[in-house]
């Protein structure tokens, strides 16, 4: 037997990745009778039935980290939220809000700003930074343009498996073609192969990078739909609001209209970012406006 990851999964195969090369692999019955599908980052091992074709036999799946829904991808560790400092201008409501999803699929997030070559005098980035490094985030400044930051960026690929998540035109592509320079050639194979395909809805896959890591071949969340997070977690993805635990009511405290809010007092003294307090706000109600559609 030996240990790899599934990149990709079409029509009952699954491709797995490991020392020795891609091999093409069936699932074992067991895993369909027991309704475990294998999924595309699964970490497993495989029997080789045939060395020369490259063929083989899922026999065993490691258990999952992580399980992402959008791209159906399991053991993904790191979210690069990435959002341009302008054109388009940061929508940083939706930036919180990609934030609580890769919070609350336990991701690792590195909010990366691009186009900073646009900001000439660097008050746009500065403004920036200020609210999310001082929420506890690492932010990797990125020119796609001036080549600048793209070994920070290949540093935190390394090794890992990665989601990249952010709004189109902010420079994604841009980025993992900076990063690799045969991305766009990777992701074409792909979307040749689906267009061959008769109507086969989108498959998640796992792109190597020449750094050492594996990225989705999709952006992460493309629902942003908060509907399954309840009023009383939101807060637990608002990692700044961490340390006030002073509120008068204790854990229950949702820090809205509380009285001694320990939380509302630190937006006060402007240690928790006023901007980042509001997109709380704005997301609770809009979970509660979600639970009274049922
Ligand atoms: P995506 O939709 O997020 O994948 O964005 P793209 O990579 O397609 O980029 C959208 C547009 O922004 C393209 O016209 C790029 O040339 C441009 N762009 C990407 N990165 C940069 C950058 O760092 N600086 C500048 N000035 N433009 C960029
Ligand atoms: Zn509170």
């Amino acid at each position: 037997m030996i240990n790899g990851k599934i990149i990709k999964g079409i029509g009952g195969f699954y491709y797995v990745d490991t020392e020795n090369g891609l091999y093409e692999c069936r699932a074992r019955g067991i895993f369909r009778k027991n309704k475990i599908t294998p999924l595309v980052g699964d970490r497993v091992s495989i029997n080789v039935v045939d060395e020369e074709n490259k063929k083989g036999v899922v026999e065993e799946i490691e258990e999952r980290d992580t399980e992402l829904v959008r791209p159906p991808i399991a053991n993904v560790d790191k979210a690069l939220i990435v959002f341009a400092i302008k054109n388009p201008s940061p929508n940083l409501s939706l930036l919180d809000r990609f934030i609580v999803l890769a919070e609350k699929e336990n991701l690792e997030i590195v909010i990366v700003f691009t186009k900073v070559d646009l900001d000439t005098d660097g008050e746009l980035l500065d403004e920036l930074k200020d609210i999310y490094e001082a929420s506890g985030y690492k932010v990797i400044p990125v020119s796609n343009k001036l080549k600048l930051n793209i070994d920070k960026i290949k540093e935190e690929l390394k090794g890992n498996t990665v989601v990249f998540a952010g709004p189109s035109g902010v420079g994604k592509s841009s980025l993992l073609n900076e990063v690799d320079k045969n991305f766009e050639l990777k992701t074409g194979e792909v979307s040749d192969k689906i267009k061959r395909g008769k109507h086969t809805t989108r498959h998640a896959e796992l792109l190597k990078l020449e750094c050492g890591g594996m990225v989705a071949d999709t952006p992460g969340f493309s629902s942003l739909i908060l509907d399954d997070i309840d009023e009383s977690e939101l807060k637990e993805y608002f990692i700044e609001f961490d340390k006030y635990d002073e509120c008068r009511f204790g854990s229950r405290c949702i820090h809205e209209n509380e009285p001694s809010c320990a939380v509302k007092e630190a937006v006060e003294n402007r240690e928790i970012s006023k901007k980042r307090y509001e997109s709380y706000i704005q997301l609770l109600n809009e979970i509660r406006a979600g639970k009274r559609r049922y």
